[in-house]
């Protein structure tokens, strides 16, 4: 699939979704743990139990950088975007659009298709 980055406003995330690609999968942190004991440490209150079951199915016990670095479980490669942007984990939330980390990472991806 084509990205058209050229129609990508500065502003906007719509069709690029390329920080969710080569880096495993963030939502791994939700997984269940048959050991742990009290609240969920990174889960957020009120997931969906049809995310929590997809994901421990998914991961199966791995550790965060063991599960598949292609892209994220929640990236929908088709329409590049997360596809429970509203779940999504704080380190998502943390990564700025605009910012250094996403001018660079966009940046590559101009220059490798050239
Ligand atoms: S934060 Fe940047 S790299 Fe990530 S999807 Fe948005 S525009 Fe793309
Ligand atoms: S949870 Fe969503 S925003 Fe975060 S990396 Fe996965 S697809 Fe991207």
């Amino acid at each position: 699939m084509t990205i058209e980055l050229e129609q990508l406003d500065p502003e906007t995330c719509d069709s690029c979704g390329l920080c969710c690609e080569g880096i495993g999968s963030p939502v791994l942190i939700y997984q269940t743990h048959r050991n742990h004991i009290g609240p969920h440490p990174f889960r957020p209150e009120g997931l969906p139990q049809p995310l929590i079951n997809e994901i421990d199915e998914t991961f199966g016990g791995l550790y965060r950088g063991q599960e598949p670095q292609e892209r994220c479980l929640w990236f929908d490669p088709e329409r590049r975007r997360c596809r429970h942007y509203e779940w999504r984990p704080q380190i998502c939330r943390d990564y700025e659009l605009g910012g250094t980390a996403c001018l660079i990472r966009r940046e590559e991806e101009r220059a490798n298709r050239q």
